[in-house]
C-alpha cells in the first residue's frame, strides 16, 4: 500500500529497530532510564531550552503544556483548526478547567496579533484569565515565517502571556525555512515536537520548557497515566530519529513538490495552494473526493481526504504510481 494519509503512518526501519533493542534501559519513573534521560537532554540543548519530557503522544504533550502553564479558570487562545483546539477532545477545559479562546488562522497559518490582544480578558472576575497563545508550526503544512515570530513573541511577553508552539511537524518548517530549530523556539516558552510523524518513530513526543514547566509537566503526565518504565527502548527511537531522519525531511519535500506538480498538469485536479512542505491539498469538491479515494485504494493508494502527506516511506516510483492513477481517474469523470 502506499499511504498518503498522514506522516504518522512510517514504520521503524532496521537500523531504527536494531538501537531500540541495544538502548540501554532502566525505571524511567525513578528518573533511571539513561536513554530518556540522554533523549530529554539532547532534545532541549537542540532546541534551546533547559528541560525536556518525553512523553506518548503530541496530545499528551500539548495537554501537558496547557496544564502547566495554566490553571482551572484559566484561558488559552489558539487557532480555530488548530490540534490543540479542535483536534484533542477538548483536554485541556476537560481536565484542566481551562477555557479554549479560538481565533481563526490566516492564510499563513498566523493569529492575527491585534485579534490576540483583543481576545484577551480583562482582569476583572467576571472573565477567565487570559494566560496562555498557542501558535502551529507547520500549520496546515505551511512554515510560519520567522519575521512573524519576532513580532508575535515581542508582543505576547508584552501583554504578559507565555506561549506555546505546537511543534509536531517543527523540523518540517525549519527545513522549509532553512533555519535552526533553536532560532523558531526561542520565540516561545515551550514547544512540543512529534517523532512520531515525519521523524519515523512508532511512538513518542517531546515537551521543551524550562526546568519548573517540565517539572509541573512531569507531575501531571503521571497523574494523567503517562509515566513509563523502560521507555528507553522507545527513547532510542527518538534518538536514532534526531540523529538521522531530519536532514532527509528535504526529499519528503521535493517528493510532495513533484506530487503537486506532477498533480496539477491532470484535468480536473489542481492545488488549493503551493506546496510548501510535505503536504498537498487538492482542491477537490468534498463529493469527488470519495469517489477518487475509492479509486485509489483498489489501486493500493490510501488517502483520507484533500490532504496528501508525503514521509519517508513514501518513494519516487510511489508517486509516479499515484500520478499514473490519478490520470486514470481524471479519464473516468
Ligand atoms: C499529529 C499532531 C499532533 C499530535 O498528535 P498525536 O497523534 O497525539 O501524537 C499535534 N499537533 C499537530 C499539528 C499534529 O499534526
Amino acid at each position: 500500500m502506499i499511504d498518503l494519509r498522514s506522516d504518522t503512518v512510517t514504520k521503524p526501519s532496521a537500523e531504527m529497530l536494531e538501537t531500540m533493542l541495544s538502548a540501554k534501559l532502566g525505571d524511567d519513573v525513578y528518573g533511571e532510564d539513561p536513554t530518556v534521560n540522554h533523549l530529554e537532554e539532547q532534545s532541549a540543548e537542540f532546541l534551546g531550552k533547559k528541560a525536556a519530557l518525553f512523553v506518548s503522544s503530541g496530545t499528551q504533550s500539548n495537554l501537558l503544556a496547557l496544564l502547566s502553564h495554566c490553571e482551572r479558570g484559566d484561558e488559552y487562545i489558539a487557532g480555530q483548526e488548530a490540534h490543540t483546539y479542535k483536534f484533542e477532545a477538548g483536554g485541556g477545559a476537560v481536565l484542566g478547567g481551562i477555557q479554549p479562546q479560538p481565533l481563526s488562522f490566516n492564510q499563513r497559518g498566523e493569529l492575527d496579533l491585534d485579534e490576540v490582544k483583543s481576545a484577551i480578558k480583562p482582569r476583572d472576575f467576571h472573565f477567565a484569565r487570559t494566560k496562555l497563545v498557542c501558535l502551529e508550526n507547520t500549520q496546515g503544512g505551511k512554515a510560519l515565517d520567522m519575521s512573524y515570530l519576532d513580532n508575535f513573541s515581542t508582543q505576547v511577553k508584552d501583554l504578559g502571556l507565555n506561549s506555546h508552539l505546537d511543534g509536531a511537524r517543527l523540523f518540517n518548517a525549519t527545513t522549509k525555512l532553512k533555519v535552526s530549530p533553536s532560532s523558531v523556539c526561542s520565540h516561545f516558552d515551550s514547544i512540543s515536537i512529534c517523532l512520531s510523524k515525519g521523524l519515523g518513530c512508532p511512538v513518542g513526543s517531546l515537551l521543551v520548557s524550562d526546568e519548573d514547566t517540565i517539572q509541573k509537566a512531569r507531575r501531571w503526565r503521571k497523574m494523567l497515566g503517562g509515566g513509563m518504565r523502560q521507555a528507553g527502548i522507545l527513547a532510542a527511537a527518538g534518538i536514532y530519529a534526531l540523529e538521522h531522519h531530519i536532514d532527509r525531511l528535504e526529499e519528503d519535500h521535493q517528493h510532495a513538490s513533484l506530487l503537486g506538480a506532477g498533480l496539477q498538469q491532470i484535468p480536473s485536479f489542481s492545488l488549493v495552494e503551493p506546496v510548501a512542505t510535505n503536504m498537498v491539498f487538492l482542491e477537490m469538491a468534498a463529493h469527488s473526493i470519495a469517489p477518487l479515494k475509492d479509486f485509489l485504494k483498489k489501486k493500493g493508494i490510501l488517502i483520507s481526504s484533500s490532504r496528501l502527506v508525503v514521509h519517508r516511506d513514501i518513494s519516487r516510483s510511489d508517486l509516479d504510481q499515484v500520478l499514473a492513477a490519478c490520470r486514470e481517474f481524471s479519464q473516468t469523470l
